[in-house]
């Protein structure tokens, strides 16, 4: 599975009218929830179909995405990291320089303003590692808005500085006691706090994960990330990618990557979180392990045991460590378009210390894992083509793993 495909272009249709009306992604996707939340999706639907086209939000959102969130975000040359390997030309979509330091506030600042204009007052969200918490907690302090923020107490105990963030920002952090105390147990919280206060509260969901239509709505945040990217490689390089790499937890910065390329000759790999090994709870790979299930409101590829329980996942980053994925990374999967491949966590660790030392910039340890298959795929490229991966966060987050591993090292001398 190390060796790129070859024939992109064979499985280049029209990916980019997915979902249709029901929410599908072909056989993924849909609208898995309580009856009594279908007229809560339905004024969603109505106000996202309604304000994607409506002149006067998308200025709105345009300026807070140039002024606030700080767009467009660099693509920048690696010309150190493409010296290294040999070949291709490595560019890097720099999403740790928005805002709160990754991918996710282009997500949330979209969804506070459709909130705004749908007349909620109060916002909900759940978070594993705090991330999605704190662009979260951001965006309803900018805008004034109640924001309750629900995660595992597990989780809180081993994110504590991003617990402390959502405090400052003026977000209650309520710990879920139940189950595994994690995120799982989180989003059963919130989807329960929404069904109680849907006339009032907005759930905004992290990634492009859960029911119809929040895959197709976070990924029209997200696509930003690709539009400049396209536009980008054009201007400084004279023509479009040959590669694009992300990494994938629920898949948001990758499909916001991938999405504006689908129907170019493109090929386009998602990295996922191979942990330390291939059995129960040692790693996050959904699409390279997992097989087809109903979680979270779709139906996507999951990690589930023999009897169809939901697996807990495992990986070194914690914004990697989800069971489930979007249900349009399924159908990329399915369908070929898109190549999913796992990496461990011992290679994305040594991927975020060759980035450090070569480029001046500590990533996210969930961008270090599409970082660690570049060793994979540039022995297969030539130096006229050009890849493009996608930096969806700053490691400030991670220090802590760094420093251990540093550690470790030292010791080993
Ligand atoms: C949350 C997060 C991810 C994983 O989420 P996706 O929806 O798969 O993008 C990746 N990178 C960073 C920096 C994150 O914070």
């Amino acid at each position: 599975m190390s060796t790129p495909n070859r024939d992109a272009k064979s499985t280049i249709s029209n990916f980019t009218h997915y979902p249709d009306d029901a929410g599908y992604f072909d056989e993924f996707g849909g609208q898995f929830v309580p009856e009594i939340l279908r007229p809560a999706l339905e004024e969603l639907q109505a106000a996202f179909s309604k304000l994607k086209q409506d002149d006067a939000f998308n200025r709105t959102l345009r300026e807070e995405l140039t002024h606030y969130v700080g767009r467009p975000t660099p693509l920048y040359f690696a010309a150190n990291l493409t010296r290294h390997f040999g070949r291709a030309r490595i560019y890097l979509k720099r999403e740790d320089l928005a805002h709160t330091g990754a991918h996710k506030i282009n997500n949330t600042i979209g969804q506070i303003l459709l909130a705004r204009a749908m007349g909620k007052r109060r916002i909900i969200a759940e978070t594993g590692a705090g991330q999605h918490g704190v662009a979260t907690a951001t965006v309803a302090a900018k805008y004034g808005l109640e924001c309750t923020i629900y995660m595992g107490e597990e989780d809180m105990e081993r994110q504590y500085p991003n617990v402390q963030r959502m405090r400052m920002l003026g977000a209650t952090v309520v710990g879920v006691t139940s189950g595994t105390r994690t995120l799982k147990d989180a989003t059963n919280e919130a989807l329960r706090d929404w069904l109680t206060n849907v006339d009032t509260t907005h759930y905004i969901i992290g990634s492009v994960v859960g029911p119809h239509p929040f895959p197709a709505l976070v990924r029209h945040f997200q696509k930003i990330i690709g539009e400049e990217a396209r536009e980008q490689i054009q201007h400084q390089a004279g023509k479009l990618p040959d590669y694009l790499v992300a990494c994938v937890g629920g898949g948001s910065n990758a499909i916001g990557l991938f999405y504006p390329f689908l129907n170019d000759d493109v090929q386009m790999i998602g990295v996922e979180a191979g942990g330390i090994g291939t059995g129960p709870l040692q790693h996050a790979a959904t699409l390279t392990y997992g097989r087809p299930g109903v979680f979270h409101g779709m139906r996507t590829y999951l990690l589930q045991t023999a009897d169809g329980q939901v697996q807990l996942p495992y990986s070194i980053s914690a914004g990697l460590d989800y069971p489930g994925v979007g249900p349009e990374h399924s159908l990329l999967k399915k369908s070929g378009r898109v190549q999913y491949l796992a990496v461990s966590d011992a290679e994305a660790l040594d991927a975020a210390f060759l980035l450090t030392r070569l480029e001046g910039i500590i990533p996210a340890l969930e961008s270090a894992h599409a970082l660690a298959y570049l060793p994979k795929l540039l022995p297969h490229t030539t130096e006229a083509e050009i890849v493009i991966v996608n930096l969806s966060g700053r490691g400030d987050k991670d220090m802590q793993t760094y420093i251990q591993h540093m550690e470790k090292e030292q010791q080993n001398k």
